[in-house]
């Protein structure tokens, strides 16, 4: 495994390389990903950082709830999930891969801090430390494993307050996680709603020297259609991660079906098609609710928004490149300096 990380590490940023993608259940090459959902739930914990733990919740329970959503998207053809959940969030590593011995699917966990919800899920330690104190903490889950396990994060998940901007401390997480970044490789997916924050983070990681091609709109579909091309243009990903049909949604509003389909045909037309990743940002169970609360399974973008693309005339090969192909470049480890 280590060999792989290293070989990757050494490789430059060419549209062809087979890059080391880290799973909960070890490294594999990118070309093995296959179709990827790029952003999605098992678990969330909104309670907070300060009563959060293992102890909140039956691993056994968790796992029992999400088998047959896991099941039915292998069914569906889909090979890897990205599980989007932070740390102090309901990240649980342990689950993710028991559901993924058991369903076959690859799943990728992540390391980082979510400061959206006014820094509720935020651990007090973090307010202290400095920006490489908190980086040292994700490379070391990457190099050590997470929580004494032999798990390792696939990417970096932050978050930042939205359509403002960056305060101290959410700078402070953008910092380490250019650190983090530069030092392992990882890609960064940052929850980031709207334009403004957006342009704040790729500013920062310009100026640390962390190419936004490292860093992942997540949320993107909250920002401008200006904004994602904007971001593009300077080489972020835009990740338009809530595809989800609604039937009380009427066509063509925002969040619709449609809507989605027609934000894709312009950033494609922006020439933007192989920085764009979709997802459901589906699931989950709620621990505290019964039985895990209402769970949303990972398939409306197959059953709608795949034939709308279609109907609008995408090709296989551009339906390919967003679910494959597109994935594997974004979360191929290696480190991307400007
Ligand atoms: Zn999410």
């Amino acid at each position: 495994m280590l060999l792989i990380i290293a070989t990757m590490l050494l490789s430059c940023d060419s549209e062809e390389a087979d890059y080391s993608i880290m799973t909960v259940n070890g490294a594999i090459f990118s070309t093995d990903m296959g179709v990827t959902l790029s952003h999605e739930h098992v678990m969330v914990d909104w309670i907070g950082a300060d009563s959060t733990g293992y102890h909140r919740w039956d691993r056994d329970e968790v796992v029992q709830r999400a088998l047959p959503y896991f099941q039915e998207a292998s069914g569906r053809g889909i090979d890897t999930i990205i599980e989007a959940t932070p740390a102090y969030l309901g990240r649980d590593p342990f689950i993710l891969a028991e559901i993924s011995r058991l369903s076959g699917i690859q799943i990728l966990t992540n390391t980082g801090f979510y400061g959206a919800v006014e820094n509720r899920f935020i651990p007090g330690y973090v307010y202290h430390e400095n920006s490489y104190e908190i980086a040292a903490r994700w490379i070391d889950e990457f190099e050590n494993g997470i929580d004494g396990s032999d798990i390792r994060p696939g990417f970096i998940k932050i978050s930042v307050a939205e359509e403002q901007p960056l305060t101290t401390l959410h700078k402070k997480l953008v910092e380490a996680a250019a650190i983090a970044h530069r030092h392992i490789g990882l890609t960064i997916l940052s929850h980031t709603i709207g334009d403004i924050p957006a342009m704040e983070q790729i500013e920062m990681l310009k100026q640390k020297n962390v190419s936004p091609k490292a860093w992942a709109w997540t949320h993107a579909q909250t920002g401008t259609l200006e904004g994602n091309v904007e971001a593009a243009g300077m080489g972020a990903w835009i990740a338009l991660d809530n595809v989800n049909f609604n039937p009380e949604q009427e066509p063509g509003e925002h969040g619709s079906i449609e809507w989605y389909a027609e934000r894709i045909m312009k950033i494609r037309d922006a020439g933007f098609l192989g920085q764009l990743l979709i997802s459901h940002d589906a699931g989950w169970f709620d621990v505290g609710e019964e039985n895990g609360g209402a769970f949303r399974g990972y398939s409306d973008l197959f059953d709608f928004l795949v034939p709308e693309l279609t109907d609008g005339g995408f090709s296989d090969e551009e339906i390919m490149q967003l679910l494959i192909t597109n994935p594997q470049n974004a979360f191929g480890i290696r480190v991307r300096v400007l």
